[in-house]
């Protein structure tokens, strides 16, 4: 006897979750992968452009700012090479963890590449960005990381812009990448921002 439909609906309901899962979810932090945050963001952006043409938006929230974070671990080689390579791993999950937890529901946490992960936050602008990743940054610096009994210490280092009109988000990304190589190259562990390079 063949399953009743709604049973067959539920059941390709769930199959279609799981495998949303494994094409835009990174597997070891849990967190948006390169391409789930591309098309959140992408998303976002032109809902933003939208409200800008026509003033007017069916969310709760005001969608005419978007902020954006880029991080990169510091030093993340040494701790892979000092501690092994699923200390590194146990560093990520736990970075994405601080993140995730530590920024609102309405904004988008990814990660980038190895130990780079990005943030879009609804509704903020650069300053807004800079202030929520100089509290991250600071998370990330005062926690110690256990792992197999061995301590360990992290640091980030932070770019903070901000989506204006007709940016992508190649430029934006751009623009937060800028700004975090101007933290790495003058003493890492820090926030910048893209304004303030230009
Ligand atoms: P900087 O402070 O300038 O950012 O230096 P860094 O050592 O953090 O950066 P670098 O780019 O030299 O090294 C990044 C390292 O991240 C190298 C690579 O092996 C490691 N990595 C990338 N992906 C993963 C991963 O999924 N797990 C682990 N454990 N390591 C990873
Ligand atoms: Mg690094
Ligand atoms: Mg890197």
């Amino acid at each position: 006897m063949s399953k009743p439909v709604s049973a067959e609906v539920l059941r390709l309901k769930k199959e279609i979750t799981v495998l949303k899962h494994l094409v835009y979810k990174d597997p070891l932090t849990g967190v948006f992968n390169r391409r789930g945050f591309t098309e959140e963001v992408e998303r976002m952006m032109a809902a933003i452009e939208k409200e800008r043409t026509h003033g007017r938006s069916k969310s709760k929230f005001s969608l005419t700012a978007l902020g954006f974070i880029m991080l990169d671990i510091d030093n993340f080689k040494k701790l892979n090479d000092t501690y092994g390579h699923d200390a590194g791993d146990a560093a990520l999950k736990a970075v994405a963890k601080t993140l995730e937890s530590h920024v609102r529901q309405s904004d988008f946490v990814g990660r980038w590449g190895g130990e780079e992960f990005v943030i879009a936050l609804l509704g903020a602008n650069e300053n807004d960005s800079a202030f929520v990743a100089e509290h991250l940054r600071q998370e990330i610096e005062t926690q110690t990381l256990k792992f197999k009994n061995k301590k360990m210490l992290l640091s980030a280092s932070f770019g903070a812009a901000e989506f204006k009109r007709r940016d992508g988000l190649e430029s934006l990304i751009k623009k937060a990448d800028k700004a975090m190589y101007v933290a790495k190259t003058t003493g890492k562990n820090q926030v910048v921002k893209f304004s303030q390079i230009n």
